[in-house]
């Protein structure tokens, strides 16, 4: 394992500050269970530590998206309720069973699917039942939610855990679609077997207690991203990402930096080489685009991003600060995910799932 000193990024994890959103989500969704998408590896952060750290905080039911995510998950938490997200498929049966797995079935064919692993297994088995609302991605459509409803034999050998759907537009609180998909889900629910509910992920769990049913699944806000686009962000950072300045160079006036000389500088002045790059997850279209910070001096990326380095404008930032050696912040307290997220022309969820395996990690404040 590298020392912190020989590294030359660091990203540091806080599991308390993830803990400590898994919690404040938790009072906000009082009455309901509030579970924990995990997938992902726990959306870059890390699967092992991450799940521990909320299982301690007094998590209970955990989202995952794969198979292979469950069963890595079921190693570390042997008794929490794992759903799969993307469902079961053929051969997988014996192995859901087993490992007391719960697929979430998103059609008639792994409804029927799990119901002969039931009758294999000579005994009930759980399952939650995905119904689309609104997505066009996973689930039962309307229509097959209500053949369902119509003749409920296939559903015979399953303690049926939960019904779910997922919300297009949570974190836009105008947009009508949110209660249009709510008020078909209750709809639809309404016809079907009696079961707990969920439907909010992170942001809907800010919309109103309507959306929060029986078990809210948030997954972005744990890690820190924002739920609410327009306003503050009520939730903690949990990451924070140093680069390592390993080159300072004196250029002239119109000298061109980087790949394709995309920049020129418009000055005399100083540019710092950092060991970072698109191959740690630092987005090529961070390129002209992002910035160190050093304390509130930010210091701009001028020309592309390379696979392992990056080139910052650092003639505004004293020579004792910008040196060789020091470290930069990339993410961090002066610069969110979500903020870099913005310059890079995409979302949180983006970043912190590209975060590289490069860097050194450093989990702070929990259970590790
Ligand atoms: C990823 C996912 C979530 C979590 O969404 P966040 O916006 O990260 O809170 C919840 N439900 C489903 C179906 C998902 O795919």
């Amino acid at each position: 394992m590298t020392g912190t000193e020989t590294a030359s990024a660091i990203l540091t994890i806080d599991l308390g500050a993830v803990a400590d959103n898994w919690r404040l989500l938790d009072e906000r969704t009082r009455g309901a269970e509030c579970g924990a998408v995990i997938k992902a590896d726990a959306y870059g952060l890390g699967m092992d530590p991450v799940a521990r750290t909320l299982a301690a905080a007094g998590c209970r039911s955990f989202f995952v998206a794969l198979t292979d995510e469950a069963t890595a998950l079921r190693r570390i938490l042997p008794n929490a309720a794992i759903y799969v997200m993307n469902g079961i498929l053929p051969g997988e049966e014996a192995l859901y069973a087993e490992q007391a797995l719960i697929p979430v079935l998103n059609s008639p064919d792994q409804i029927a699917l799990w119901q002969r692993a039931a009758a294999t297994a000579g005994r009930r088995l759980p399952a939650a039942l995905h119904l689309d609302t609104g997505m066009s991605r996973l689930g039962l459509t309307p229509d097959e939610a209500c053949t369902l409803a119509a003749d409920t034999a296939p559903l015979a050998g399953f303690d049926l855990a939960c019904i779910m759907s997922h919300l297009a537009t949570p974190e836009d609180p105008e947009n009508a679609d949110n209660a249009r998909q709510l008020a078909l889900f209750d709809s639809l629910r309404g016809a079907l077997p009696a079961a707990r509910a969920s439907i909010a992920a992170s942001s809907a769990i800010f919309l109103d207690a309507r959306y929060h049913l029986d078990i809210a699944r948030p997954g972005a806000a744990i890690y820190g991203l924002t739920p609410l686009i327009q306003s503050v962000n009520p939730m903690n950072q949990t990451i924070e990402l140093q680069g390592k300045i390993l080159q300072v160079r004196a250029v002239d006036r119109d000298s061109a930096v980087g790949y394709g000389a995309t920049h020129r500088m418009t000055r005399a002045g100083r540019i710092a080489t950092v060991a970072a790059g698109y191959a740690d997850g630092y987005l090529r279209s961070l390129s002209n685009r992002g910035g160190g910070y050093f304390g509130d001096v930010r210091a701009p990326v001028v020309g592309r991003v390379s696979m392992d380095l990056i080139t910052l404008d650092v003639t505004d930032v004293p020579e004792t600060v910008a040196y060789p050696g020091a470290m930069v912040e990339l993410i961090g307290p002066h610069h969110s995910v979500d903020a870099l997220a913005e310059e890079a022309g995409t979302i949180g969820y983006e970043i912190l799932t590209a975060l590289g395996r490069r860097y050194h990690r450093r989990y702070v404040g929990g259970t590790t």
